[in-house]
């Protein structure tokens, strides 16, 4: 073990974010506790996050998650915008330079078991049932109240606390962080269907219906997920082939919101605990995951003190582009729909532009860690 792998280091919250710190501080010789108020990992049947992004893999390559993610994963090869039966953008996802393709398809529930696998050859494990109740800065150290499953109490003062607690961070709030932004009038729908038999499980669409928008991935081999802006989309989905079950489903609405500084003290927020955006793009759980990563990376360099400042351009990054691809396929305005049909398929001819956009799809528009050689 290395010295300062005798630091108490308490991550609150066992999602993608706090697995993944767990995990990366667990195999530089740290003993992470990790407790989380769940009773275990997002059920499997609740897809929730699905893009694995290339970054990620590269990120995940050292603990070899990566490999037993693309073993489980189905790789979206080829992506399309239609709008009005018209092809406005045609991506080929896998023409990206590196190990890795673009995105990969693997529900969260998945990835969270794969990474509670690998954490588990470093003797860790969740402490599930197990929530922060209240968290004090007053002394030289955090001090934390925690509530275990069994309904006791116990309290306890770490060096560090790593807030992975998610959109309604309890540890946010405790630090007295606000959480600025906005939110999108209307609300998304989404549903998972399985299929009677496999469909392409390599091909993802958004349909823009103007206004609105049906966007089709592959969930697994045999089952899709529709997401859309209409209330009464699952009508309008043209199934490729007889439904056997509707999975899951859900709605939400998109909030735009980042804390100002990722940490305060000892403190340090990660994950949608930060920020939270909309789904175009696929970065939500991907951008957690990056900053579990160099948080651990700089803990074990004992330079925590720069997570916020190296991590907050790569936030800010990443709402920005969201926030672009959510406007484009969320129009409503008949002149500015006519002029995105115009002006998106002349832009994405221009080979600069798809790359740019894929470069982003991949996560590779954040700085790449500085840990892993040959990283892009
Ligand atoms: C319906 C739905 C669909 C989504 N689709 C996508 C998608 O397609 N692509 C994408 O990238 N993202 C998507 N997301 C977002 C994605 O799920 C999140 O970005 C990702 O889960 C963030 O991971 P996280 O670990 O930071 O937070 P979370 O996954 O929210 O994990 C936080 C954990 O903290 C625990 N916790 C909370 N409070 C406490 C406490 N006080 N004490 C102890 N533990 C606590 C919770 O139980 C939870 O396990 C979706 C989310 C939802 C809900």
């Amino acid at each position: 073990m290395s010295p300062s792998g005798h630091r108490s280091i308490l991550i609150v919250g066992a999602g993608t974010t706090g697995l993944t710190a767990a995990l990366e501080l667990a195999r530089r010789g740290f003993r992470p506790r990790v407790v989380d108020r769940d009773a275990g990992p997002v059920p499997l049947v609740e897809s929730r996050a699905l893009g694995v992004n290339a970054r990620t893999l590269t990120l995940l390559s050292p603990s070899r998650v990566s490999d037993a993610i693309l073993q489980e994963a189905h790789q979206l090869k080829r992506f399309r915008i239609v709008s009005k039966n018209r092809t406005l953008v045609s991506l080929d996802t896998t023409r990206i330079p590196g190990a890795y393709g673009a995105l990969y398809a693997l529900a969260q529930g998945h990835t969270e078991r794969l990474l509670i696998g690998a954490l588990s050859n470093y003797e860790v494990a969740p402490e599930w049932k197990t929530s922060v109740e209240k968290l004090s800065l007053d002394a030289a150290k955090p001090h934390v109240t925690l509530r275990k499953h069994d309904g006791s109490e116990e309290v306890a003062s770490f060096d560090i606390v790593v807030a992975a607690d998610g959109a309604h961070s309890a540890v946010r709030r405790a630090i007295g962080f606000g959480f600025p932004g906005d939110a999108l009038e209307s609300s998304f729908y989404l549903a998972d269907f399985r299929y009677t038999r496999d469909i392409d499980p390599n091909f993802a669409e958004i349909n823009l219906v103007d206004p609105g928008m049906i966007g089709r991935l592959p969930v697994e081999r045999d089952v899709l997920r529709y997401i859309s802006t209409l209330a009464d989309f699952e009508s309008r989905i043209v199934h490729p082939a007889p439904v056997a079950e509707r999975v899951w489903a859900s709605d939400f609405r998109i909030h735009f919101r980042h804390v100002e500084a990722m940490a305060k003290g000892s403190v340090f927020l990660a994950g949608d605990a930060a920020h939270i955006h909309s789904p175009a793009g696929a970065r939500g759980m991907n951008l957690g995951i990056e900053d579990a990563c160099w948080l651990a990376w700089l803990i074990s360099e004992g330079r925590e003190a720069e997570y916020s400042s190296l991590r907050m351009p790569a936030v800010m990054t990443v709402l920005k582009q969201t926030r672009q691809l959510t406007s484009m396929i969320t129009m409503h305005n008949p002149l500015s729909i006519t002029l995105r049909d115009l002006v998106v398929p002349v832009l994405f001819r221009i080979p600069a532009f798809s790359q740019e956009l894929l470069r982003g799809v991949s996560g590779y528009d954040t700085p790449s860690p500085p840990w892993i050689d040959g990283a892009q």
